[in-house]
Parts: C-alpha cells; sequence; structure tokens
C-alpha cells in the first residue's frame, strides 16, 4: 500500500510538474505586414501598431537580409540563417540540381528546395503544435513534417478572416492549441509597389491593417485567459522606382545557349559553366554599367562575380543555388526582360542592399509578458528573430548540420527572462557576461 502511495505521489509530481511547464509556456504569435518599411511609422504614425510598439518593445530599423525580397527574408526571419544557407536566394533563381527555376511557394513540390528547418518543423518535431496561416514556404513538407494548420497560400483571402482565424486557434483548448501562430498580410507591400510610398492607397492600406491589429490586440486582452506574445515583422521596405530607369537586359547582354538568366528585378543572375560566355559578358556589362546625364556620371548597376561577392549578402559557398555573376541595380534602376515590364511594380519596389538604402529597414515590435515595456533596441538583423522565437517557445537546440547565424544578444535587452538561453545553444560565457551588464545597466 505504502508503495502504492509512493507512485501516485511520484505520478502526481510528475503530472502536475509537466501541466506546470506547460502552463509556464506563452504562445507566440508572429504576424508579417509584407513591405511595411520601418519609415511608415513616423510617416504615417498608424496608432494601434504605435501603441503596440510603446507598450511593448521595437528597434531603430530591423535590417533584411540580401537581396531584401519577400521570400529569401521571410525564410531567413524563420531559419535563423543567411538565404545561401537556407536555400531561398531570391524570389526566383535556378537550382542545378533540380535543374528548375524557382518560383515562390514551389517548395511544396520539392522539399529539395529548402536546407535549413523552419521554426515550426523544430516544434513540431518537439511536439509543440504549430498553426501557420500564410508564410513563404509553410505550405512544404520539411524532415517529414507540416504545420499541424496551414492553408494553400491564396492572396485574396480577406485579412480579417485571417486575424479571426488566430484568435479561433488561441481559444482552443490548451491540449489542441497551437503554441506557435504565424501569419502573412500583404495588402501594404502590393499597394506600395502600384502606387508608390507616398500614395493615398498606400495611406489606406497601413490604416485598414493597422485597425486589424488594434481588434486582434484588444481580442487578445478581452477574450484570452492565457499568456500571448505577439510579434509583428516586416520583411523588407520600400524604394521609389521609376519607368525611366527601367533597364530591358536584352539590350545589355548578347544571350548564348551557355548563359542562364535569371531577372529578379532589382538584379539579375547569371548562371553558366563556361568561362569564355561569362567573361564575354562580364564584358560588356561593364560597358554599360554607368551612364552619364548633365556632365555626371551614373552607376545604373554593379556586376559581381561568385567568389567576390560582397561579405555582407553571405553568397559565397558552394551552394547548387547561388549564381556565377550577379548583376546588381542600383536604385532607381530595375530591370525587365523579354520586353515585359510589370505594371504591378511601376512606383515602388524592393530588393535592392539595404546595406546602402535605409527605406528598405522592416519593422520589429513586440509585446507580451516576455517583453519589458516601452524599449527601443538598436537595428538588427532579421535573422536573429529565430532564436528569440527558439527561447520564447522553450524549444531545444535542434540537431542539425549547420550553424544558425542569428543571434539573440540584440534582443536581450527587450526580453523579462534570460534563464534557458542555453537550451537553444546560445549561452556562451561573452553572452552570460552580456547579460549580466545588461541587466546591471536596465537595473540603474
Ligand atoms: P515580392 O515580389 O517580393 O513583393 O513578393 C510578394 C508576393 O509574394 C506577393 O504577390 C504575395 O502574394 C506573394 N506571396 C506571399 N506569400 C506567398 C506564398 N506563401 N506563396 C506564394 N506566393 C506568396
Ligand atoms: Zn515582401
Ligand atoms: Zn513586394
Amino acid at each position: 500500500m505504502k508503495y502504492i502511495n509512493f507512485v501516485l505521489v511520484c505520478i502526481f509530481i510528475t503530472f502536475s510538474s509537466c501541466t506546470q511547464n506547460r502552463v509556464e509556456k506563452n504562445t507566440v504569435v508572429l504576424l508579417s505586414i509584407d513591405g511595411f518599411a520601418h519609415d511608415y511609422l513616423s510617416k504615417y504614425m498608424p496608432e494601434n501598431i504605435l501603441k503596440m510598439a510603446n507598450e511593448g518593445v521595437q528597434t531603430k530599423g530591423l535590417k533584411p537580409v540580401f537581396p531584401s525580397k519577400t521570400f529569401p527574408n521571410h525564410l531567413s526571419i524563420v531559419t535563423g540563417v543567411y538565404p545561401a544557407k537556407h536555400g531561398i536566394i531570391h524570389n526566383q533563381f535556378y537550382h542545378s540540381i533540380i535543374k528548375q527555376k524557382y518560383q515562390m511557394g514551389k517548395g511544396k513540390y520539392d522539399e529539395r528546395w529548402l536546407t535549413a528547418l523552419p521554426i515550426w518543423t523544430i516544434a513540431e518535431q518537439q511536439d509543440v503544435k504549430t498553426a501557420i496561416y500564410f508564410w513563404p514556404e509553410s505550405e512544404a513538407e520539411i524532415a517529414g513534417y507540416r504545420p499541424t494548420h496551414f492553408y494553400e497560400y491564396n492572396e485574396s483571402t480577406p485579412n480579417n478572416v485571417r486575424i479571426n482565424q488566430i484568435i479561433n486557434w488561441l481559444k482552443l483548448p490548451q491540449k489542441k492549441r497551437p503554441q506557435f501562430i504565424a501569419s502573412y498580410f500583404s495588402t501594404v507591400d502590393t499597394a506600395g509597389h502600384k502606387y508608390g510610398v507616398d500614395s493615398p492607397q498606400v495611406k489606406q492600406a497601413i490604416k485598414d491593417i493597422d485597425t486589424l491589429i488594434g481588434e486582434l490586440n484588444q481580442r487578445i486582452a478581452q477574450e484570452i485567459d492565457h499568456d500571448v506574445d505577439v510579434i509583428l515583422v516586416s520583411d523588407h521596405g520600400m524604394a521609389k522606382i521609376e519607368q525611366t530607369h527601367a533597364i530591358d537586359i536584352d539590350s545589355l547582354i548578347t544571350q548564348n545557349n551557355k548563359i542562364r538568366i535569371v531577372n529578379g528585378e532589382t538584379q539579375f543572375f547569371i548562371y553558366s559553366n563556361d568561362e569564355k560566355s561569362l567573361n564575354d559578358t562580364r564584358t560588356q556589362l561593364l560597358k554599360s554599367a554607368s551612364v552619364s546625364a548633365n556632365n555626371k556620371t551614373q552607376t545604373r548597376f554593379k556586376v559581381y562575380s561568385k567568389g567576390n561577392y560582397p561579405e555582407h549578402w553571405h553568397y559565397d559557398t558552394n551552394s547548387v543555388v547561388i549564381p556565377d555573376m550577379v548583376v546588381d541595380a542600383i536604385a532607381p534602376y530595375n530591370f525587365y526582360k523579354d520586353k515585359v515590364y510589370s505594371n504591378e511594380h511601376k512606383e515602388g519596389t524592393h530588393g535592392y542592399d539595404s546595406k546602402f538604402n535605409k527605406e528598405l529597414n522592416a519593422i520589429f515590435i513586440a509585446k507580451g509578458p516576455s517583453f519589458k515595456q516601452g524599449v527601443v533596441v538598436d537595428e538588427f538583423e532579421n535573422i536573429d528573430i529565430f532564436p528569440l522565437l527558439m527561447h520564447l517557445l522553450k524549444l531545444d537546440k535542434p540537431s542539425v548540420d549547420y550553424e544558425v547565424d542569428g543571434k539573440i544578444d540584440s534582443l536581450i535587452p527587450a526580453l523579462n527572462e534570460t534563464t534557458n538561453l542555453e537550451r537553444i545553444g546560445l549561452e556562451s560565457n561573452d553572452l552570460k557576461s552580456n547579460v549580466l551588464e545588461l541587466e546591471k545597466q536596465a537595473k540603474k
């Protein structure tokens, strides 16, 4: 009898510590507003988004990875690695093993496109449920896993439907409830491309999304009785472009069947195994890289060859997708091919190197029990969001054969608790002393 009592007590302790452990875990909601420039915060003063920033944490600027396109950046946010490591190096590129051109969303047809694990895969591997109402490549099966809930991408699904579903997920009983929820909104980006950053259409798109964010926060406060951290990000900002600065790629180079060109609008990629063709193409390109106007020389684009890519692109790897040459436009120049100039991208675009185009900086705003209030952190790179998510979800370091590039350091001043960093492989002596120093400063 004594033994049975002992066993029952043990089971009770194990069970209660388990449930306690579960209860301790916050739910994390990650929202992405595509193309929401950091400048929009001061330019359009969106009431609810600014309220969220004041009640939580924001950054002076979230730095996109190169190129500042939608897919590479969304994948870097959820994997913590630069594009060459996660595989989606642009919205369009060529894969020399799959022998196909990538197009947005193609990961669901072949898992070889993706070479790093998104946070939802790592969570599902560790029995943490996830729900994604659109996020680039969230439909793909990766390492045998998919999010518990996900939808096939449909741009026309109204934004309020996505928000309502998030609330419904948050209301599920604890056992069924996803602990990581993410969603994506394209309306601000679309208006920025078509009408430009100063347009009434961008103003309206921001107002609409701001209203929805306000409603979401209000409903979480009123209807949800467990802890929720909400993180609002964007992938990049928006730069002004002009049709008069559009360059026809076909007018720059004589093409032959030994080179493959993939146009990415703000840069184009050249793939070839033939050294001579590459050299000839390079010579041709360099002749028209600059133009003279009003006694001034204007650089229209820069030509980079593999092995000499700027370090901050993190492109110099043996990857099967990295091109042999990158022709990178200087804003407001942009490229088109096959006589097709997009009417949807007439006034604004992104993809340029954000190191030289601050209007491409993105936003990061986070509010909830894990975050301090009224903190503004310095600029940081979007790859650093991944270790933050790992920390908030209390996930264990996954066994992967690559190193995560993102570091949590820049976000430590924003956090209420920093005790589980070693679980995600983030505790180093440097970091520990850094944390202690930052905590000391915060107490002052
Ligand atoms: P960008 O050209 O970089 O501005 O990319 C934005 C485009 O990506 C928008 O037209 C979106 O509708 C599209 N998009 C966003 N998410 C997805 C997705 N999960 N699958 C396919 N397309 C998407
Ligand atoms: Zn985007
Ligand atoms: Zn866009």
